[in-house]
């Protein structure tokens, strides 16, 4: 019995053991079916998702839906997954390959705006800053687009209201200081120029119009027509020249040819004389035998008539070869005062080419030497110095507020006021020195083998007698004044440093106002 009951109760455990069993059973089978429906529902989504972007891709999603719904069992779908996994890997990478392509279009429509010219700063500003951070997972090109659409927008707004061209000023091409420093050397390179005729003339209004200020795209302008009249006056006076030589070849040529020509009619007059004086000699013997003979009175004077008329006949050709010789005479005559004219227009060609020589070393305003003149004396005093190592100065004057002269009196009292302060500096500088128009209203004095002492007194001498000219413009008397900075060659100078380092002390000196007298 008690086995019975023990068996029962085994039994009993047994089933309450059975029944839990089951119950967790359907329990994880219950959850694994509700897994299983979240990850089809997921797939599911994710599928629908990725269609639309590659036909095979979409196929294989078509089909990995059907089976998702249809199996019951996950760990048929392995196969078909992997397949799917496959695809959008490719078609993973084919999104990288497009998101790098956006990438540089992008960059290339970026910069394809930022090289419009005239564009606000602003815009130009936003549009640096949107290429200056490229994304490289793809994640903000939408947002990269868009933005650049909208500095499109901007420009396309700003072009439109017709804003671009009047904007094209010396802020967008060249910043104002870089402007300002091409125009200075322009009209510098212009006054340097010396061109008679018409190209001298436009020369100085481009010149002028310089001094006044002007915009960068004129100043371009400007430029341009600088260049041209400079090839225009060049060809003009290459064709002049042309066409004095080839006037005095043509002279020579037929100088040559009348002279040959006289020569040759000359030898003919002297053999034709020969002859003639042949005849004359043997009429003179004739006369002479006829007065010896004795003949009678009647066959005398027949004789002697004959004789008389072969004579006159004789002395008829005399004249004519006489007045033949005389117009020879008068054509040598008139070959040698046009050789001697041809001589003087040489010569005077000649003085024209020395003094136009003269002039490419002078400054055609102020008429000291100019700046190519400096460079070949600077480079010589300076080989000199190298090898005797004498003293060398260099002294660079600048005048004082001289923009302050052109912009209140006109640039016409500026080039006055400039030449004559340009002869202030030359009367005090003694001949063995040497002074030069350096730039538009500096110049440069080179002080070779003088004292400390001497120099420093030419200097001051500079400074008072300049601040001394009783300048008058519009009836307002001015003074000007000048700064100087003097630079001795020492160690390793060269003299763009020595330059250099004149200009740059000078400047900083001139801050602290008129009338500097330093050192460097
Ligand atoms: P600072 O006291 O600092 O030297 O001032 P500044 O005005 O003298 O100096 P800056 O170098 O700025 O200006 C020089 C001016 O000289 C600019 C230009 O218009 C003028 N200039 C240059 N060449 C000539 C010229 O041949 N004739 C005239 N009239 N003016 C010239
Ligand atoms: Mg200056
Ligand atoms: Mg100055």
């Amino acid at each position: 019995m008690i086995e019975v009951s023990i068996v029962a109760s085994e039994l009993n455990q047994l089933k309450q053991q059975l029944d839990q069993t089951r119950l967790s059973h359907r329990d994880t089978t219950l959850k694994s079916r509700r897994e299983i429906m979240l990850l089809k529902r997921i797939i599911l989504r994710f599928c629908a998702a990725c269609k639309h972007h590659d036909s095979e891709l979409d196929k294989e999603i078509v089909e990995l839906a059907t089976s998702i719904e249809q199996v019951e069992n996950t760990s048929d779908l392995t196969v078909r997954i992997a397949t799917f996994e496959r695809l959008i890997n490719r078609y993973k990478q084919n999104v990288q390959k497009e998101h790098s392509m956006m990438e540089d279009h992008i960059s290339y429509c970026g910069e394809t705006l930022q090289r419009v010219i005239g564009l606000p700063a602003g815009l130009k500003r936003d549009l640096r800053n949107l290429l200056q951070h490229p994304s490289h997972d793809g994640s903000k090109h939408i947002h990269r687009i868009v933005r650049l659409i909208e500095l499109y927008e901007r420009a396309i707004k700003f072009i439109s209201v017709g804003q671009l061209s009047s904007e094209i000023n010396s802020n967008e091409i060249i910043d104002v200081d870089t402007q300002e420093q091409l125009s200075n050397e322009l009209q510098h390179l212009i006054s340097e120029l010396d061109f008679d005729s018409t190209s001298g003339k436009d020369l100085l209004e481009i010149r002028n119009k310089l001094l006044t200020g002007v915009d960068a795209v004129s100043l371009i302008d400007l430029a341009l027509q600088t260049l041209k009249l400079v090839l225009e006056g060049t060809n003009n006076e290459r064709k002049a020249s042309q066409a004095f030589v080839g006037e005095m070849n043509t002279q020579v040529a037929q100088i040559i040819k009348t002279s040959e020509q006289n020569q040759e009619k000359s030898q003919a007059y002297l053999e034709q004389r020969s002859l003639l004086n042949e005849e004359y000699s043997l009429l003179v013997k004739q006369a002479e035998n006829l007065l010896n003979s004795k003949v009678s009175m009647q066959e005398h004077k027949a004789q002697m008539a004959l004789l008389l008329s072969e004579m006159s006949d004789l002395s008829e050709r005399n004249k004519a070869m006489q007045e033949r010789e005389a117009a020879l005479i008068e054509r040598h005559e008139y070959a040698t005062k046009k050789l001697n004219t041809l001589y003087e227009e040489t010569l005077e060609y000649r003085r024209q080419l020395n003094n136009q020589q003269q002039r490419i070393f002078k400054d055609p305003l102020t008429k000291v030497y100019n700046r190519a003149a400096m460079h070949e004396r600077l480079d010589l005093e300076y080989k000199r110095w190298v090898r005797h190592q004498h003293s060398l100065v260099l002294s660079i004057i600048d005048i004082d507020q001289f923009k302050r002269i052109n912009k209140n009196y006109g640039h016409l009292a500026g080039d006055k006021a400039l030449s004559i302060i340009a002869k202030t500096i030359e009367n005090q500088v003694s001949d063995t020195n040497f002074v030069a128009r350096f730039s538009g209203e500096e110049f440069l004095i080179l002080f070779t083998e003088t004292t400390e002492d001497e120099r420093k007194k030419v200097l001051a001498n500079i400074q008072s007698a300049i601040a001394k000219l009783p300048f008058k413009f519009k009836d307002n008397h001015v003074k000007i004044t000048v700064s100087i900075c003097s630079s001795e060659f020492t160690n390793s100078d060269i003299p763009e440093k020595v330059i250099e380092r004149s200009i740059q002390a000078l400047y900083k000196q001139k801050t602290k106002g008129i009338e500097q007298l330093i050192s460097a």
